[in-house]
């Protein structure tokens, strides 16, 4: 296929998923998981049709699974000696909404789920401040595995674990990340400017909206932050409302 008419097809597949997904927000179940399975069927079909020879759509993303499958029991960065469990990240895979943390600690290291702990608690109470559910979202870290001790992640280790990451939004696809602290923002957004000064505006990764707010642990020690927070998820809440 020649490559303008890749892109369209592409852009009527993205067209299709925005509207899709913008639906789900308003409270359709349009598509079951059986039916995305189908959807899916039937576009590995079109491309066969398309260009036999090529298999052009693999750069379309496959599932959260096959991304999880790729990581595997990780041992990338030296993380992998001290973990109990690799934190690969839980929630809706067709997620209009995506929380992106730091770093499991030690009860996500435990549980092998990402914010269990008290950070955790409080992150369900920001969400459910947005009329959604922790089954609605998706969340997920920068590092899938407890730095010892919870220390701040090294270089090397985000250079390790950020291509998962990169993949597990890639196949989300989700119209906004909410970027949750100091790490998860710098990571996304190329920069070391401080979080503060990033909060509660918009930016951009691989054409996906990005929403800067404090981390809930970060939070519980400074409540005096709460406003702030709050005025995020409020922009975040108007965005999601918002046609795609
Ligand atoms: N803090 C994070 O950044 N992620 C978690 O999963 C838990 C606490």
């Amino acid at each position: 296929m020649p490559s303008n008419a890749f892109k369209e097809f592409q852009k009527i597949v993205n067209d299709v998923t925005l509207y899709l997904k913008h639906q789900h927000t308003l409270g359709m179940e349009v598509l079951a998981p059986e039916d995305a399975q189908e959807m899916r069927k039937v576009l590995d079909g079109l491309e066969e049709s398309l260009s036999p020879k090529k298999k052009t759509l693999a750069c379309i993303p496959g599932t959260l699974d096959t991304v999880r499958e790729e990581l595997g029991e990780c041992t990338r960065c030296s993380l992998c000696a001290l973990r109990k469990n690799i934190v690969f990240g839980k929630g809706n895979p067709r997620a209009s909404l995506v929380f992106v943390g730091e770093a499991p600690g030690g009860d996500e290291d435990v549980a092998g789920e990402p914010f269990v702990g008290e950070a955790g608690q409080l992150l369900t109470r920001i969400i459910q401040s947005i009329k959604l559910r922790r089954e609605d979202v998706y969340i997920c870290n920068v590092i899938k595995c407890r730095p010892p001790k919870n220390r701040d992640p090294k270089p090397e280790e985000i250079e390790a674990c950020f291509p998962f990451l990169k993949k597990q939004l890639e196949v989300i696809r989700p119209r906004l990340i909410c970027a949750l602290g100091k790490f998860a923002t710098q990571t996304l957004l190329e920069t070391t400017e401080r979080i503060s000064k990033l909060r509660g505006k918009i930016y951009e990764f691989n054409h996906i909206k990005v929403v800067p707010t404090f981390h809930p642990a970060s939070l519980l020690r400074n409540p005096e932050w709460k406003r702030e927070v709050w005025q995020d998820m409020q922009l975040i809440q108007k965005l999601l409302e918002d046609n795609a």
